[in-house]
């Protein structure tokens, strides 16, 4: 038995299914997680001693490679001045004017402690600030586990929302509209019924928990528009996208200006920080200027602020998103051809240092509905088989791909072999 497996089960005992985050228990492809020990770049190590070359980097933080030694070496600095002091520090105003230079719609941030506190915060602010209890979010996005927001209603534009977990009043669920990722017509017509009791959209601007899927040309400026016409704000969650489909995020790549942004996984360094921001005339409906409550005790952590912001600082070095974008485009190339020659059906989606494939004979995979149809054995088989050549993949076929910008060609070629002789294991 491997260690990982015995750790496992230990951790059944003591943890609920044996693990703090539930897709980290390998559910959506069978078997048993392995247990890492230790990272550096692009690598993972396990507790058997296996190394992984890493698509996940801790589902997005890490887009520095593992251990970046300016991010480290920053932690290390603030720790030794003391961990927490619960008053302001200088080095929140220096990672706020940071976070208003890279990304172009924020004029004003609040920092939180994960990317769920970053839009329960918006959601409840855009609230407040219009006044209105309903929200429209579209199936398949993830914007964390927020009552609200873990919802995603049956077919059917106009269909009031169910929770999906256990434990949401349905009285609170109901307030949350579901549509379908790339569907304008559905806004349209829901908010022909609803627009003046919508208080905000949030969107993944490129949807990641649904496998990788870019919005259509027009879906983000439709979004943009509806929101003007009825006074509602557009949140864009880019808790993943964020400083990783480009430096300012999606409403750079696109060049759509929301009015609310939440941020994430990167803006930490590895460290737990969120944030949401925005205009300030909306920003300054939150305490203690305004009515609207939000607050933290370890929000703007110096730890935490000086990892992130080595972090922001380390991406505004020349070069490094053109790196990871052309390893991106070699990976995506390389996977195409392999799957191509195997003669297995395989569409891949890729934007920045996203992407994402899907065992399917679709050619372009743009919806939720498009993402379930895939192929799931293929996709479990697959995993396996990489996991067995030391590559490392989100174990789920819900999750988008992430690329390090420290991936060399040397580990993108052996990725690209490992997926040959996968998909040649998949015929067998
Ligand atoms: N929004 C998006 C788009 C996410 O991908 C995630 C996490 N995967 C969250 C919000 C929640 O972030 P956290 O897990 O830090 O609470």
């Amino acid at each position: 038995m491997s260690r990982s497996s015995e750790l496992f089960s230990k951790a059944q005992h003591s943890i609920p299914g044996g693990v703090n985050s539930p897709v980290r228990a390998f559910t959506g492809v069978g078997g048993d997680p392995i247990f890492f020990e230790r990272a550096n770049g692009p690598y993972m190590f396990d507790v058997d001693g296996n190394r992984y070359i890493d698509y996940v980097g801790s589902w997005g933080p890490m887009i520095l490679g593992h251990n970046f030694p300016a991010i480290r070496d920053a932690a290390i600095e603030a720790a030794e001045r003391g961990l927490s002091f619960g008053t302001p520090t200088a080095i929140e105003i220096t990672m706020a004017e940071k976070i208003i230079e890279i990304v172009p719609s924020i004029e004003k941030v609040r920092m939180v402690n994960s990317g769920t506190e970053a839009t329960m915060s918006a959601i409840r602010l855009a609230r407040g600030y219009t006044k209105r209890d309903k929200i429209l979010k579209f199936e398949g996005c993830y914007h964390g586990h927020v009552d609200s927001l873990l919802v995603k209603a049956g077919s059917g534009a106009l269909t009031l929302g169910t929770p999906n977990s256990p434990g949401i009043p349905a009285d609170l669920a109901q307030h949350t509209l579901t549509v379908s990722f790339n569907n304008l017509e559905e806004v349209n017509e829901v908010f022909e019924q609803y627009g003046d009791q919508i208080a905000c959209i949030i969107v993944e601007p490129v949807a990641g928990n649904m496998n990788c899927i870019p919005p259509q040309p027009g879906f983000l400026e439709g979004l943009r528009k509806v929101c003007d016409d009825n006074g509602s704000v557009l949140i864009f969650d880019e808790v993943m996208t964020g400083f990783r489909v480009a430096p300012g995020g999606a409403q750079q790549y696109y060049a759509i200006t929301p009015d609310l942004t939440c941020l994430g996984k990167v803006i930490g360094g590895g460290m737990p920080v969120g944030a949401f921001g925005g205009k300030r005339e909306i920003m300054d409906h939150i305490a203690p200027t305004g009515p609207v409550y939000q607050a933290g005790t370890l929000s703007g952590n110096p730890v935490a602020m000086a990892a992130g912001l080595a972090a922001l600082n380390a991406l505004q070095e020349p070069g490094r998103y053109e790196q990871m974008n052309r390893s991106v485009e070699m990976l995506v190339k390389g996977l195409q051809d392999a799957a191509d020659e195997a003669g297995i059906p395989l569409s891949i989606n890729h934007v920045g240092g996203m992407f994402g494939f899907f065992f399917t004979d679709k050619d372009k995979v743009t919806s939720f509905a498009d993402a379930t149809a895939c192929n799931m054995d293929h996709f479990k088989a697959f995993y396996h088989q990489m996991l067995k050549r030391g590559v490392y993949l989100a174990p789920s076929a819900f999750e988008t791909g992430f690329m390090s910008m420290l991936h060399s060609d040397a580990d993108i070629e052996q990725t690209i072999q490992a997926a040959r002789e996968s998909f040649a294991a998949l015929n067998k």
